[in-house]
């Protein structure tokens, strides 16, 4: 008699599969390990083969999950990514690669969780930096002259919970603070008008 397959948790990661992040309906099964020890899936309905990390911050990555980890709690703690190559031993072209990966993951992750938020004070502002240099030091027709230069942040927080829930960057126009205005009426929960 076969042996009854165990839960897997897994959805299929093919993007072009009808069960693409699906859990209903889906057939997955366990097809062994690779040679970085990563749980190996395959998908009868594409019947494609995808790791267990597909689609996150470990795909493809040499460092152990530990260096990983310990990389992730140094970056929140805002040590400097020199600081941390100093500290971990890792390159700083590593942790960069890392830290990009994992930004667009926690780009995914916030659009996927923030939404219905409720409606309470929220605290908007705008924050000015810069990209290499100041403005007035950006030559105009140099290679870098387009992203360069002043940057400005418009924040939205909620208050008494730290959410930071959107954000836009660019020039100080109204068309960049619009961005972050949208972003927040997607994430909110309105409240819809009673018509009597
Ligand atoms: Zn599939």
């Amino acid at each position: 008699m076969a042996r009854p397959r165990s839960k897997i948790d897994i959805t299929c990661q093919n993007p072009k599969c009808c069960y693409y992040l699906i859990e209903d309906g889906k057939d997955i099964v366990k097809r062994g390990k690779n040679r970085a020890g990563h749980q190996q899936y395959f998908c009868n309905h594409c019947k494609s083969w995808f790791v267990e990390t597909a689609n996150t911050p470990l795909y493809h990555k040499h460092l152990p999950l530990s260096e990983i980890i310990l990389i992730c709690k140094l970056l929140v703690e805002k040590l400097g990514i020199r600081g941390i190559e100093r500290a971990t031993g890792h390159h700083r072209d590593t942790i960069c690669q890392l830290l990009g990966d994992l930004a667009i993951h926690a780009e995914a992750m916030t659009q996927f969780l923030s939404k219905d938020v409720k409606l309470t004070p929220f605290e908007v502002d705008e924050l000015w930096s810069t990209v290499k240099k100041k403005q007035k030091k950006v030559k105009s027709g140099s290679t870098g002259a387009n992203h360069e230069g002043d940057i400005w942040i418009f924040t939205c927080v909620k208050l008494g919970s730290y959410l930071f829930l959107a954000y836009s960057l660019g020039s100080r126009t109204q068309e960049v603070c619009r961005d972050m205005v949208e972003l927040v009426f997607g994430r909110t929960k309105l409240p819809t008008p009673v018509i009597r």
